[in-house]
């Protein structure tokens, strides 16, 4: 069981509440977009999911535990960022390995793991690489590998496409739904990307200034917007 519900979760720096009691259940294994315009939250959403930011109010729950006073060491969630910065000196499989640091495993242990989530992203052969050697795409398939190496019962992507061209951000779109159908995890995708949202997600979930507009299958946002900010925002008619 790996449900993440977010319930009432709300975040405030200094006196300003930035997120309104955010109410939100990712189904285990569902692929959920959170999107939204720039500044409306939902980095700092996320960041409370993984615990790298302070919840204010509200109750976070992985899996039917609590876990708002929890470490984002002691959470089970793995998190990739837009900016997935690897160790220059570093080789791929040593990159990828870095996300078990944590793990008391054996060397053998270590390599098997390795291994088959290099597998699993097709990038066996780039194991002995510096990431100075990668394309881009390479790159962030790496960054990924570095956190499905810990099976994590949660996976957080925050705008992992955007340092991407065009027609990377495309493949590796696909890249990530084919891995979810593979290899599927309970996840929250953050994007400012429409398309990129109706595309990928299971369930959207859009967010305006600190709250939900509204969450539903793509088609249904699409046809049913609630709200003229849903409206305008998705490009369809109101
Ligand atoms: P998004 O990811 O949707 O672009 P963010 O979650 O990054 O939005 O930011 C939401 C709001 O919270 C913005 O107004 C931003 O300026 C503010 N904010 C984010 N982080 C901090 C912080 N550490 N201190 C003060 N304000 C912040
Ligand atoms: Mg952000």
């Amino acid at each position: 069981m790996s449900e993440l519900v977010l319930d009432g979760i709300s975040k405030s720096f200094g006196d300003t509440e930035v997120v309104h009691g955010i109410d939100l259940t990712v189904a285990e294994n569902e692929f959920v977009v959170l999107v939204g315009p720039s500044g409306c939250g939902k980095s700092t959403t996320l960041r409370m999911v993984a615990g790298l930011e302070a919840i204010s109010s509200g109750e976070l729950r992985i899996g039917g535990e609590r876990v708002n006073d929890r470490s984002p060491g002691e959470r089970d969630v793995a998190m990739v960022f837009q900016n997935y910065a690897l160790y220059p000196h570093m080789s791929v499989a040593q990159n990828i390995a870095f996300g078990l640091r944590r793990r008391k495993l054996s060397r053998a242990e270590r390599d098997a793991a390795v291994l088959e989530v290099a597998k699993l992203l097709e990038i066996e052969p780039l194991l002995d690489r510096r990431p100075r050697a990668l394309s881009g795409g390479q790159r962030q398939r790496v960054a990924m590998g570095r956190a499905i190496i810990r099976d994590p019962q949660v996976f957080l992507f925050d705008e992992p496409l955007s340092n991407l061209d065009a027609r990377l951000r495309l493949q590796m779109r696909l890249e990530i739904k084919r891995l979810h159908a593979r290899k599927p995890v309970t996840t929250l995708y953050v994007t400012h990307d429409q398309t990129e949202a109706m595309t990928m997600a299971d369930r959207v979930v859009v967010m305006n200034e600190g709250r939900i507009e509204q969450a539903g299958p793509p088609m249904e946002i699409y046809r049913n917007p609630r709200t003229r900010f849903v409206a305008e925002f998705i490009g369809a008619p109101a």
